[in-house]
Order: C-alpha cells, then structure tokens, then sequence
C-alpha cells in the first residue's frame, strides 16, 4: 500500500499506477471497495518490457512442462486455500450473488490444474516424411500476450486465459475492467506465491481505452486474448491486422433457447428461466431469444411468467438470492433503454419492466427480470446484445421456421433445445449457426470441452486442451538424413 491505495502489479513491482486514483465500489449499495491508481500508458510500457525481458531470462519458457505444470496445481491449490474470501471480494467487486461467485473461484481453480495437466501431456508429432529426411511439428511459446477481460466474471475469464498462457511458457499482462480489478490482483499475487518468476506477470487495471490500447499497439506484445464487447473486439482485431497479431476474441452473443412442442415444459421452463436471468442476464451466453413451437406458445408462455415473478431478487450476499444488482447505474439505464424500444417497437411486458422499490433495491441498481413478447426476430429489442435480465419471446411453426429465425442474428455464440426427440435434436443443434448447442439443458460449463464462437461472437477459443496452443506458434523442423551433398549444386 503506498497513500492507502491498493498497488498494481507491473513488471514484478507493487506500486501505485501512474494513471489517476479511482475507487472501485460495492454495486449493491455503492461502498467502496478499494481505491488505486489506474495504469497507463507509461506502465504498459515498462510491464512490457519487464515481461519480454523476465521471459528472455529467467526460462518461464524453458523448464519442462511438467515442472511449469507443478506451478499452476499450486496456483490452483492457493486459490482453493482461499475459497471463501475469494468468492466475497468477487462478489464485492461486480455485485454477483456469493453462491455464484462461490462456483466461479471453483471453477478459476480447475482451469488451473486442468491447464497444468494438459501442458504436461501435451504432444507434439513427428509427421510422415517425404524424402530423405524426418519431420516434426514442435510448439513454442509466443513470448508476450496480454488478456483483456470484462467485468461480468473476472475471475473465471481471467484463469481462462492466464491458466493456458502460462501452461503455454508465456508472460502474461492481464487488464482487467476498470471497475473489477480486485481478482486479477489477486491472482497475481497467488501467480508470485506459487513460483511464476516476478515479471512473467503483471496486472494493469485501468481503461480500456488507455491502457486496453496501449497493450494491443504494443510491439513487444505478440498475442491479445480478449473477452469484451463486439465493438471493442473489433477495434481490436484491426489494429492486430496491422500488426499480424493472432487474437483471441470472445465477444458478445443474442442467444436463442428453443421450446418445442413435444417437450417436458416444467424442465423447460426452468431451463429457460436459469439461461436468462442467472448472473442478472449480465452473461454473453444469456439465452436472450426465447423461441416456443406456436402450439404450446400460450401455455408455456403463462407458466414461464408466473415462475418468473417469484424468482428472489436482493442482495448478493443473501445465500438465497437468484439474481443481485447490475453493474452500475449507467447499465441499468442502458438495460431500460432497451425494455422502452421494445415496446417502443410493439412489444407487450410480460413480466418485470421496471424497478423493484423499497428496502434495499433502492441502494443500488437493480432491475426485475422481464419478458417482452409480440415482437418479431427482426426487431431491434431481438437483435441487439442488452446485457441484462430482458429476455424477448417469439414463435415458430416447424424446424424451417426456427431455424431461419434463430440463425438470423450477427451473433453466433450458443443456443439451447428442449425436445424429447433425439433425432431431431440432432438435426436441429447441427443446424444453428453458434459455437455451443446445449440440449435439454443451458448455461452448463466444462473446462475439457472448449468455447467457441461464430460470426460476430469472436473467433479462437477457451477452455479445453487446445487453448493451449492458442498461445503458442507451431514450427516444423526437418532432420535431414542424407549423407550425400544435395545435388542441384553440382
Ligand atoms: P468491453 O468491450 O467494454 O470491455 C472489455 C474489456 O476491454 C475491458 O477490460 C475494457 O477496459 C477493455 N477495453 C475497452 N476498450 C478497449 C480498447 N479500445 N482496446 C483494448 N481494450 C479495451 O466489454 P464489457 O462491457 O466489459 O463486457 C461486456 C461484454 O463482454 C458483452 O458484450 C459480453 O457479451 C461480452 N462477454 C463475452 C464473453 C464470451 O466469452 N464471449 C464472456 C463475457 C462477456
């Protein structure tokens, strides 16, 4: 601590920012968390360059993979010690209900020793040769990468990335959103406890439109792994065309959840509800897009609104709250922005569509869960990303009709299918154009299976043992075997 701010991390120094003092605050009731000082472009620098030389040196890049992989299970193993008082800062920090954050400080260590384990069986292979030689494809590290991340799950997105980056023998610079820069603090202190060489990482809070900028300009930084807006992905995917920078996008999502008519309603219903409004909808792949068979329309549409008047909105640090506030006010007046255009646009509210009052939703920024129905798939309520708990109901008749409807969208991030029928689940999942399909359940995660995206939700991937090599380049060496000078050269 130096003035009584928290320090950043940059280039194995804790020290205050050069950037300007902010505070960060509790969303539910405003308090403040902590206060530091942004980083900026200055820092960006000399973290930079810290980490190329820190990799250059002390051979992050160099031991064997089982002993880089001895590093994240102790990384892993630091986060567990500290469950509890991670998964409450999490919550302090972006105003997501503790049992929530609880699960993804979990989830932040597995990817961790999952990373560790895939890093030391990961193989590489020697290719069938063509000539007088043998061939191999190797795999190295990039040396520099830097991981932007947003603020509806730091600390899960930010082990998404660091976790394959270090397995991978990189440094890492990690800039977390400006308002939730609590956890990736954190885990850069674990990083040090748990014998990553100082400088390998460093954490940069600050705004994206500084210090997010100067990383992904930067020379030295080889590889930027990003989670954010479609926006900001691809401001950023342009400057990396410049540079001939590989990237990583994971962007955002306007997913459908699809109902037909021969399913079990009561899993649905549950199934739709958990998609939408868990984590407050503030979640890339919130089923925003309801499609139900028009059959079962009616029926389902009055069981799905009166379950959703009872879901427990409140405080986060209630163990029996659903859905805590927003992130700030700001979003909360973007997330009724769109509820207005909706009905703006000939939309009917449902449910919600306004504020809860009284007690304590009147000290932070809450908004009840709402659903909009009447309008079509092409509106702009329907069609644009809203990061909030405002989920749109549409209809269709048969496969043909879903499937034009529910692939009529510049996103491409995940679906879900509630049938009975296997073959048609088949036919349908193989059929939408996103990266996940859940079935006959939504929103479910696994660090072996990876997370991908289409369209205007990103390219690359996180999460399964290739993410690896999203951080590393391939090489091809060949061995020649002849003993005899080559002979075009006489
Ligand atoms: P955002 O794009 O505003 O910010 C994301 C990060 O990028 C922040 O750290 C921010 O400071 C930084 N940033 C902003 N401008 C930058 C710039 N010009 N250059 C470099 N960095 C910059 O997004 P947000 O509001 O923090 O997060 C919400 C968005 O994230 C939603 O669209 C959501 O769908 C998406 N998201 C996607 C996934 C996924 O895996 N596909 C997961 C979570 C969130």
């Amino acid at each position: 601590m130096s003035d009584g701010t928290l320090d950043i991390l940059v280039g194995g120094a804790w020290r205050p920012g050069n950037g300007a003092r902010y505070a960060t605050t509790f969303p539910a009731d405003g308090s403040s968390n902590a206060e530091l000082h942004a980083a900026d472009a200055a820092d960006v620098d000399d973290a930079v360059e810290a980490a190329d030389r820190a990799w250059r040196a002390t051979g992050w890049r160099d031991p064997m993979p089982h002993d880089r992989a001895r590093v994240l299970y102790r990384i892993a193993d630091l986060i567990r010690d500290r469950h509890e008082e991670l998964a409450q800062l999490q919550m302090r920090d972006n105003g997501k209900p503790i049992t929530e954050t609880r699960a993804l400080v979990a989830s932040a260590a597995n990817t961790f020793q999952f990373m560790g384990a895939a890093c030391e069986t990961m193989e590489e292979e020697i290719t069938p040769p063509r000539g007088d030689y043998v061939t191999m494809s190797t795999w190295e590290p990039m040396g520099v990468v830097a991981a932007i991340t947003p603020w509806n799950s730091p600390i899960a997105s930010e082990a998404q990335k660091l976790a394959p980056a270090l397995a991978a023998g990189n440094a890492v610079i990690v800039k977390p959103a400006e308002v939730t820069p609590l956890l990736a603090l954190e885990l850069g202190r674990i990083c040090e406890q748990a014998g990553v060489p100082s400088g390998i990482v460093s954490v940069l809070p600050g705004k994206g439109s500084v210090v997010g900028d100067a990383l992904v300009r930067h020379p030295k930084v080889r590889k930027v792994s990003f989670t954010g807006g479609t926006a900001t992905g691809k401001s950023i995917a342009a400057i990396a065309a410049e540079k001939m920078m590989p990237v990583t996008l994971e962007l955002g999502g306007k997913s459908p959840t699809v109902v037909f008519d021969d399913t079990d309603l009561d899993h649905a219903v549950n199934g739709v509800l958990f998609g939408i409004f868990s984590s407050s909808g503030e979640s890339c792949i919130a089923g925003s897009r309801l499609f139900v068979q028009s059959d079962i329309a009616d029926a389902f549409i009055e069981r799905l609104v009166s379950k959703t008047e009872s879901l427990r909105i409140g405080d986060p640090r209630d163990e029996v709250t659903q859905m805590g506030p927003l992130i700030s006010h700001a979003h909360q007046g973007v997330v009724e922005g769109y509820v207005r255009m909706g009905v703006d646009e000939g939309g009917q509210v449902l449910a919600g569509g306004a504020r809860p009052e009284g007690g304590v939703f009147e000290a932070g920024p809450y908004y009840r869960p709402t659903i909009i129905g009447g309008l079509a798939n092409d509106a702009r309520m329907c069609q644009e990303e809203i990061f909030g708990p405002v989920l749109a109901v549409l209809r269709f008749d048969d496969e043909e009709d879903l499937l034009a409807q529910a692939n009529d969208s510049v996103f491409g991030l995940a679906a879900g299918l509630w049938t009975q029928d296997y073959k048609r689940a088949w036919r349908v999942a193989r059929r939408l154009d996103t990266g996940t399909v859940w079935i006959n359940t939504y929103k479910q995660f696994s660090i072996t299976t990876p997370f991908t995206a289409r369209k205007a939700s990103g390219i690359g991937r996180d999460k399964g043992r290739m993410a690896i090599r999203e951080y590393m380049n391939q090489k091809s060496l060949y061995w020649g075997l002849n003993d005899a000078p080559i002979p075009w050269a006489g």
